[in-house]
């Protein structure tokens, strides 16, 4: 599974939903993430690689500015 990194204090997390350092409530950013990477899969199912790729990108940015 990705890690995701908290936006409060940097930790990186491998599971939900609350940070494993400071608690912070991460359940947003995991089912952001999660409907990201399934609408992502949707579109490559129906070989829409261009909007595949542009989720791919919001999942990219999120990961480090969130
Ligand atoms: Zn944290």
């Amino acid at each position: 599974m990705e890690k995701l990194s908290c936006p409060v204090c940097k930790a990186e997390n491998a599971q939900g939903p609350f940070c494993r350092r400071c608690k912070a409530d991460l359940s947003l950013l995991f089912s952001l993430r999660q409907q990201l990477r399934a609408r992502a899969v949707e579109a490559l199912v129906k070989r829409d690689f261009g909007r595949a790729w542009r989720y791919y990108r919001v999942m990219k940015q999120n990961r480090r500015g969130l």
